[in-house]
């Protein structure tokens, strides 16, 4: 049986162990920590076919900068001389364009909906819990400005296939019972579903350990030897090394960090986000919400509320800013009034990195020097959404099968 050292057991890694093992590779997840934090635990939980837009769109840029002047924004780059992010902003700012969106509306539409399709399996097991609820996703406005951003979004979505429908406030109030809204608005997406990240991580661990997947926890990779275009052996910030036939490095926000040693050059940026987790409160909405003017999610989770946001690129920074922390909270307070600030005093923060590229689309495939290493990461605000259908298109790929998705313009080597 050919082996497979997955490097990272986020929801990318192990969703790639998954579909590995299924294809009957002999798999090692390799993860620093004890997987029992990370990005893909604390996050929205939302699976999002309506989030076909790429974080690289027209108007991104202009918006962003008004941000970073604001302390409360749901934006900031921390400034800093690096080569990287300067690279990283200039490739941003040239992607943020009408082609951009063009090209990647289909791709993630359908990425996005082939993970949501691979959910549905997974909920189907017997055992395997994670609060799957398919009742769609509510995107709510306040501005005149942000309804008509959004509703030219929502037709584009109708005319991708997606179920929408654009609601008028009393329309918006009608669907979402159980809170007073204050909007102008909203556009809800029948089609998007949501789940608890930090259950499905937890499942997904217990039965890849039932199906033979190995676990090799609290191990740092930081190093590589190579040979002849080809990764050999990996090597632990403990002195060990490992013999290797194929490897996935789903590090996430580090990955670049650990494709130099080989010598490879990946844009790649930390986005810092947020999020509390209310355990049973006594008010929540009905359906998972985006408060759009302020990128403010909001996920009920079985009987909890999540409420996440802001986006830092931080170059690491573990610090919780807590006036953008405050500003997500006043946020929803303006949409929802009846759940005010105060309800959220002495929770415990999460904090987690999206691993960001500069185009908005990940970065799945085989590196072009490395022929035994395929890298998937990048997936930012969607890495949760994606993660199934991106460790099926990792398996297709190790194991040499036509990919149900077209890698083209997610190909490692396209900056
Ligand atoms: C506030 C917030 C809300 C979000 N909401 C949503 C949402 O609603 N829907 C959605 O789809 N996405 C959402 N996301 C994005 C999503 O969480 C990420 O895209 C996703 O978790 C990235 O998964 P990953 O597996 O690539 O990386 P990670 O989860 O970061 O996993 C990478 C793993 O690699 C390990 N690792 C790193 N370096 C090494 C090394 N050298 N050796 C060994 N192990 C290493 C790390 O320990 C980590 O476990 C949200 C993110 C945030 C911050």
């Amino acid at each position: 049986m050919s082996k497979v050292h997955v490097i990272g057991g986020g929801i990318i890694g192990l969703s790639s162990a998954w579909f590995l093992r299924k294809e009957g590779f002999d798999v090692m997840v390799i993860d620093r920590t004890d997987l029992a934090d990370g990005a893909s635990h604390g996050n929205a939980g939302m699976i999002v076919p309506s989030h076909f837009m790429p974080l690289a769109s027209p108007g991104v840029v202009s918006q962003g900068i008004k941000w970073m002047f604001n302390s409360r924004s749901p934006f900031f780059v921390k400034p800093r001389l690096d080569i990287d992010l300067i690279q990283w902003l200039w490739k941003f700012y040239r992607s943020c364009s009408p082609e951009n969106v063009n090209r990647s509306v289909s791709l993630l539409k359908d990425f996005n909906e082939l993970s949501k399709d691979l959910y549905r399996d997974f909920a189907s097991k017997e055992g395997f819990e994670f609060c799957f609820e398919e009742n769609g996703l509510l995107m709510l406005f306040k501005s005149d400005q942000a309804a008509e951003e959004e509703e030219k979004i929502a037709e584009r979505g109708k005319a991708l296939g997606l179920e929408v429908e654009i609601l008028d406030k009393e329309q918006v109030q009608k669907k979402e019972k159980n809170l007073k809204t204050e909007v102008v608005g909203g556009v809800f997406y029948a089609g998007d579903t949501h789940l608890y990240p930090n259950l499905f991580i937890k499942e997904t661990v217990k039965h890849l350990k039932l199906n033979g997947v190995r676990f090799k926890t609290n191990s740092e990779v930081v190093d590589f030897n190579q040979n002849n275009g080809l990764i050999k052996e990996i090597r632990y910030e403990n002195g060990e090394s490992e013999l290797v036939d194929q490897v996935v490095l789903a590090t996430g926000s580090w990955s670049a960090k650990l494709l130099k040693k080989i010598g490879f050059k990946l844009l790649l940026q930390d986005g810092k986000g947020y999020s509390v987790t209310l355990a049973e409160p006594e008010l929540k909405p009905a359906y998972p919400t985006i408060l759009s003017e302020e990128k403010v999610a909001m996920t009920p989770m079985g009987n909890d509320l999540r409420i996440g946001g802001t986006l830092e690129i931080s170059n690491f920074d573990p610090k919780v800013n807590r006036n953008r922390l405050k500003g997500i909270f006043e946020n929803v307070a303006k949409y929802f009034p009846e759940i005010e600030p105060k309800t959220f005093k002495a929770q415990t923060v999460w904090h987690g990195f999206r691993p960001c590229t500069p185009d908005g689309l990940p970065y799945v495939g085989r590196l072009p020097t490395i022929k035994n290493l395929t890298l998937a990461t990048g997936h930012a605000m969607m890495g949760m959404s994606l993660g199934p259908a991106t460790g099926k298109l990792v398996a297709q790929i190790i194991g040499n099968k036509k990919t149900d998705l077209n890698l083209t313009i997610m190909n490692p080597d396209r900056f």
